[in-house]
């Protein structure tokens, strides 16, 4: 059964119900009201009617002239004697000498009870008649329902019909409502079908209505997925391309130079040589997408322990003035001391991914500034260069996989990476609960600037 049907019925019988509820009290009220109505009616019929009565000196009633009083219409009386005989009766039962309540003709108090007489429903009270605590006889007055009865039909049909007719309104109305209401889930499936055959990402769903309703939410929560899916299946494009380039160069020059000792006949020194360059350089990169892949899934097994950071960036600094040697000048600016916690080897590795890219892009006669500081509850490591600097349009891309600035994509074949590091250095960065921010400017120079926090040391 669809949801719309579903709803429909519910909100349909939910109305109906209210409204049965309500017609059942309104019935039994009215009912209740009416017979109390009757009842003091009927009440006032026995006063006037004892007011009259009289007891002759044996004891017994004289006769009453019933006409005499001035009786509303279908007021039914009978007056008993003690033995049991009809002793008066109202004109309009004259001929009718059975009780009017047969049912309570020996009581001891007064009695209402509804009785039928000829098909007549009555309301009728008996009365037993006593002078000096001695029952003389028995008074019953009866008053015709068929008022009661009227009023009860007609108000019994009133509610069944409009409760039907609430019913039938309600079920219209919820229909077209919620048809209007789901209308755009039925879009949604369509679209969500239509990219499923056509394996079409880029499509998204219209927002006709509101967007702050649950149905506009939903397709702004469905549009956004599209949007991530379609970036995520973009990205693995653009990586299996990446990396079917990137082995295929290696591959090739594995190949010419095996081509060539085979034309040769023999070992060529040179040929290995480059075979062996080659080998390592995919060794490497096999290597850095493995950890990449690992720190991007959070699953890099990390050795967190206290990490004296200045002692790292000095390791770091040693190794960066080596791979500078004359070229460049490695100054280290200010260092304090700072223990984060953190795998020591991942963190040196970042550190080196981003000073060796100083001391790559920085041409000769440059200089390279490392520094350590504390601010807060966090540790600000920076590099600075005079290099080139990095173009603002490539700034948000150079920590996707595989992306090089367009001067180090010329320049990857001598020793140049492969897209990898800054992408390392962030996961592993971001795995440490940090942030890596770049500021640079296109002859300028850069900085790199990591954020680590700072690990709460234990007083004790
Ligand atoms: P690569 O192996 O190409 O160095 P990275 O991921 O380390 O890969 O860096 C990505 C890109 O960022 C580089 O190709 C380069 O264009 C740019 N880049 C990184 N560091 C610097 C820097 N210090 N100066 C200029 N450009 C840089």
């Amino acid at each position: 059964m669809s949801l719309r049907l579903r709803l429909t019925m519910l909100y349909a019988s939910l109305l109906g119900g209210i409204i049965l509820i309500i017609g059942i009290v309104v019935y039994s009220v009215v009912s209740v009201v009416l017979v109390n109505q009757t009842d003091d009616l009927i009440t006032r019929t026995v006063y006037d009617i004892t007011s009259v009565l009289r007891v002759s000196s044996s004891g017994d009633l004289d006769a009453v002239n019933i006409p005499s009083l001035n009786l509303i219409e279908n007021t039914y009386i009978q007056i008993w004697g003690r033995d049991g005989h009809l002793l008066s009766s109202s004109d309009n039962i004259l001929r009718y000498t059975k009780p009017i309540d047969p049912q309570n003709l020996q009581i001891t108090r007064p009695v209402f009870h509804d009785s039928l007489v000829s098909n007549n429903h009555l309301r009728v009270i008996s009365v037993p008649l006593e002078v000096n605590k001695r029952q003389v006889g028995l008074l019953q007055v009866g008053i015709s329902l068929s008022f009661l009865d009227r009023t009860q039909q007609v108000l019994l049909v009133v509610l069944i019909f409009t409760d039907i007719i609430a019913m039938g309104m309600a079920a219209l109305v919820g229909w077209l409502v919620l048809g209007r209401a789901l209308a755009p889930l039925e879009t949604v499936t369509q679209v969500a079908i239509q990219i499923t055959r056509a394996d079409d990402l880029s499509r998204r769903i219209p927002l006709s209505g509101s967007p702050n309703d649950e149905v506009g939410q939903l397709i702004q929560a469905f549009n956004q997925t599209l949007g991530r899916l379609e970036q995520l299946f973009t990205a693995q494009r653009r990586f299996m391309a990446d990396v079917s380039h990137e082995l295929r160069t290696p591959l090739t020059v594995i190949k010419a130079n095996v081509a060539l000792m085979s034309r040769l006949g023999e070992a060529d020194k040179e040929s290995l040589a480059g075979i062996e360059n080659e080998v390592d350089r995919l060794t490497r990169m096999v290597g850095d997408l493995l950890l990449l892949a690992q720190a991007e899934s959070g699953k890099i097994p990390l050795d967190m322990r206290p990490v004296a950071l200045d002692t790292v960036l000095l390791e770091v600094f040693q190794q960066m003035r080596l791979l500078a040697g004359d070229r460049l000048l490695v100054k280290l600016v200010d260092i304090d001391q700072v223990v984060v916690n953190g795998d020591r080897d991942r963190l040196k590795q970042v550190f080196l991914n981003i000073g060796s890219n100083a001391i790559k892009y920085t041409p000769a006669g440059g200089q390279i500034q490392v520094g350590l500081s504390k601010s807060g509850s966090q540790v600000r490591v920076v590099v600075t260069d005079s290099g080139p600097g990095i173009p603002a349009q490539d700034i948000p891309h150079i920590f996707e996989r595989f992306y090089r600035g367009e001067k180090s994509r010329t320049r990857s074949r001598d020793g140049g990476g492969f897209g990898l590091g800054l992408s390392i250095a962030y996961w592993i960065v971001h795995n440490h609960g940090g942030r890596i921010e770049v500021d640079s400017k296109v002859g300028n120079g850069t900085t790199f600037c990591v954020w680590l926090p700072v690990e709460a040391v234990k007083l004790t």
